[in-house]
């Protein structure tokens, strides 16, 4: 799998997906560029989600936030006392590490043990095998899976206590050793805040210090009676936003997965208090479903309900896509309560409240969040679509299966040769089609070579203009996963290739 993950990595940067920043300088850790096909698919991502939220659904209105906000906010929000990861360095290597995920890896681990066991077993006892009761029985996963259940306990005490002294006392009896190092040799577990300060104004007494926003949601809980007063908005009502977040993460790693600049897709949606439960049923729903329609096998799929929950919420899942590197979250539905309103009420003096005509009454809104993260989206299209296939004759093909509704480039318009008027009778079809969707052309190379391209960066439809064309007027139009051709008159190409690409 992990071989996999590289593929993908070094194929994103091959065709213009994703290309580390700054990279003639040898990169910025977990920063990245979009290239020319990534920028096509994360746009196509984001009007997938902003066109289910705002057409969709006529009580969901967008805003467009600024990054820097008032320092309040971030008092206000708990980012400035509360926004931190237990840091911890090994005094050997001096790499430093998260605490909690040395733990996490250190479990996943564990489970991959069990696994391989009950794997192993099943393939040994055919038909006849009893999982349930091979794990009550098999006195190698018995003791694997105590000591799990053990250390599991103990993490999640450690963390929901902040007691970082345990913490660090588990890293050491598991003897989870640094990577680099190969030593358990630690230091103690110190909080460090994820969020990124500045400077704002510039002479030096009269200057602020501002932090680039960790989260979307804020600019969304700080305009609520903005957009419910203009947009008269009646409860229930949201408010999406799509924009960038910034955080200080201490371990940079799994690409595009986790990194220090990324960008949000949040919807803040304002429920009576008491139909909290009601609407959080109604969202993690309906955000699995906006996943399925994609179409990519529902096993990559799964919840993660939270039974360690922030302090201001009262219910919390993940939705989890399986990755390359197992299992992680893409996306979170939160119950908020009345915490974020209520505190910018608290801190900045104004009142946060909603009067409700039907109620004939006022009250501070509770909140159910739905927010997904743009860069995770994406690699987990990238990694559900990208297939190595073998041809007849042997031959390779690299094909993303990416949902057409979402693919960089909607339609390839190929000549056979670079003679005979084919050039110019594809570019006629060129004209008229780019008006409508992204299309490539390109003569360059064999017709099989252009193909292959083609499926790299998941180009759903190929039209291909050939002797016959110039003959009836028809093309061959290409299908991507099955590469099937048939032929179709000219002008019927722009409502096919419409139809077949429409979400
Ligand atoms: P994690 O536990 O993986 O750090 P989180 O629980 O802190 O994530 P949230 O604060 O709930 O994440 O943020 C909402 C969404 O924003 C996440 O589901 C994720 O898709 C995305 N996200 C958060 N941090 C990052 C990051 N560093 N890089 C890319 N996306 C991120």
């Amino acid at each position: 799998q992990e071989d996999v993950f590289k593929k993908i990595v070094s194929h994103c940067k091959e065709y213009g997906f994703v290309f580390p920043s700054s990279e003639i300088y040898d990169g910025l850790s977990a920063v990245y560029d979009y290239g020319q096909m990534g920028v096509e698919l994360k746009n196509n991502i984001k009007k997938y989600w902003w066109d289910s939220m705002t057409l969709l659904h006529e009580n969901i209105v967008g805003i467009d936030a600024a990054i820097f906000m008032h320092p309040t906010v971030w008092k206000a929000s708990g980012h400035v006392d509360a926004f931190n990861d237990p840091l911890i360095d090994n005094k050997d290597s001096k790499k430093r590490y998260r605490a909690d995920t040395l733990i996490e890896d250190y479990l996943a681990k564990l489970d991959e043990k069990i696994d391989k066991e009950i794997k192993k077993a099943a393939k040994r006892f055919g038909d006849n095998f009893d999982e349930k009761k091979f794990r009550e029985t098999n006195p190698r996963v018995i003791e694997h899976q105590k000591h799990r259940d053990e250390v599991h306990e103990r993490y999640k005490k450690a963390m929901n206590e902040n007691d970082f002294t345990e913490l660090r006392q588990l890293i050491i009896d598991c003897n989870i050793v640094c990577p680099v190092s190969g030593t358990c040799n630690w230091t103690e577990i110190r909080q460090f805040n994820l969020m990124f300060a500045t400077e704002m104004g510039s002479t030096s007494d009269g200057a602020m210090k501002v932090y680039l926003r960790p989260e979307t949601a804020q600019g969304i809980f700080v305009n609520f009676l903005n957009v419910q007063k203009t947009g008269r908005m009646k409860i229930p009502f949201g408010i999406a936003q799509i924009g960038k977040a910034f955080r200080n993460e201490i371990v940079a790693r799994q690409f595009i997965f986790r990194m220090r600049e990324f960008e949000q897709m949040e919807m803040q949606f304002f429920v009576t208090p008491g139909d909290e439960m009601k609407w959080f049923n109604y969202w993690k729903n309906l955000r699995m479903k906006w996943h399925l329609a994609l179409g990519f096998n529902k096993e990559n799929y799964r919840f993660h309900d939270h039974d360690k929950l922030a302090h201001y919420a009262n219910a919390a899942t993940d939705i989890e896509f399986n990755m390359p590197f197992g299992f992680k979250e893409v996306e979170g539905i939160h119950s908020r309560t009345d915490f974020d309103l209520s505190q910018h009420e608290k801190y900045s003096g104004k009142k946060m409240q909603y009067f409700d005509p039907e109620l004939n009454q006022s009250y501070t809104p509770y909140v159910i969040e739905t927010s997904i993260g743009l860069d995770r989206m994406f690699l987990s299209v990238i990694s559900a679509a990208y297939c190595e296939e073998i041809l007849e004759g042997g031959e390779m093909r690299v094909v993303l299966k990416i949902p057409p509704a979402l693919a960089p480039v909607k339609l390839a318009v190929l000549p056979l040769v670079r003679k005979d008027g084919l050039p110019e009778k594809a570019q006629e079809i060129m004209k008229i089609s780019k008006f409508n969707f992204t299309c490539q052309y390109d003569e360059k190379d064999s017709i099989g070579r252009r193909y292959r391209r083609q499926d790299a960066i998941g180009t759903p439809y190929c039209v291909t203009v050939d002797h016959q064309t110039l003959e009836d007027n028809t093309v061959t139009i290409r299908e991507r996963d099955t590469m099937k051709q048939e032929r179709v008159l000219i002008p019927d190409v722009e409502k096919e290739i419409i139809a077949k690409t429409d979400m």
